[in-house]
């Protein structure tokens, strides 16, 4: 996946060998999440083309020669000593709609980092996704984009309360929300909206949890917030995802199929 540092530079790597047609010495066949990233216009991961504005700093491009059977040098994308480098800046567009990214590579505290920004806003959102809950999403995909792993979970626990309020669950705080939506499981179809009964309550309160534990470090030690990294945010996207498409775009789906049938069936019948 882009969306961190060694990601973006493996897909950058792989994508200047295939374009100078070099794929024969990649190490291995890339995966299509390695050149993936979420597309918020296609309202789904895809893969992104990576333009080079200026790839001549801390992220820079160098040749190197693999073995003595290789009659030429490859070239390979490197981070640089963080010594006086300056950024790199590249163009991510989107293959599907052509939507852009930018993507910094600078020297920040640590070493090198990645910082992505869309042309669009809205982050995660679906096509029917609520104003409302698409606004703390769109917070969360821009803390995410600036490297704020912490402040991105908190805002995806910020979407989630969000949404249940927007579902009919107005209760103060999200751990009476979550209790009234089981509540609602525990009483069958009928209770509640549809999706309520076809999700997995345990998902809810995770993200809950560790929302509240980025907020709360009751342990004093931010340190223990180092679990909380790209690979963990981009599993609790894709439960998101999967959430948004639950509760705003299959119910559309499914209406918009049973009337197909129906016209269908009006039409056929004597
Ligand atoms: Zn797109």
């Amino acid at each position: 996946m882009l969306d961190n540092l060694d990601g973006f530079i493996k897909a950058l790597d792989l994508q200047m060998k295939s374009a100078l047609n070099l794929q024969q010495v990649a190490v291995a066949a890339p995966k299509p999440e390695d050149e993936q990233l979420y597309c918020p216009k296609c309202s789904g991961f895809r893969r992104m083309k990576i333009i080079a504005l200026h790839p001549h700093g801390i992220a820079s491009r160098v040749w190197k020669q693999r073995n003595q059977s290789q009659l030429r040098n490859i070239p390979a994308f490197e981070i640089q000593p963080i010594e006086n480098e300056q950024p790199s800046m590249f163009c991510l567009s989107c293959t599907q709609c052509d939507d852009r990214f930018t993507a910094l590579i600078y020297v920040g505290p640590k070493g090198a980092e990645l910082a992505i920004f869309s042309v669009s806003a809205g982050g995660l959102t679906t096509r029917n996704t609520d104003k409302n809950v698409a606004y703390f999403l769109d917070q969360a995909y821009k803390c995410q984009g600036g490297g704020a792993i912490t402040g991105a979970i908190v805002m995806y626990r910020a979407a989630l309360e969000q949404l249940l309020t927007q579902q009919g669950y107005p209760t103060k705080n999200l751990a009476n929300k979550i209790k009234s939506l089981e509540e609602d499981i525990k009483n069958g179809y009928g209770s509640g909206h549809k999706w309520v009964h076809e999700i997995d309550v345990g998902f809810l309160k995770v993200i809950k949890d560790l929302g509240n534990e980025s907020i709360h470090v009751n342990s004093g030690d931010t340190d223990t917030l180092a679990i909380i990294d790209a690979k963990l945010l981009a599993e609790v996207q894709v439960l998101f995802i999967e959430l948004l498409d639950l509760v705003y775009e299959k119910p559309g789906q499914r209406a918009e199929r049973l009337k197909m049938l129906q016209d269908a069936h009006s039409q056929v019948k004597p």
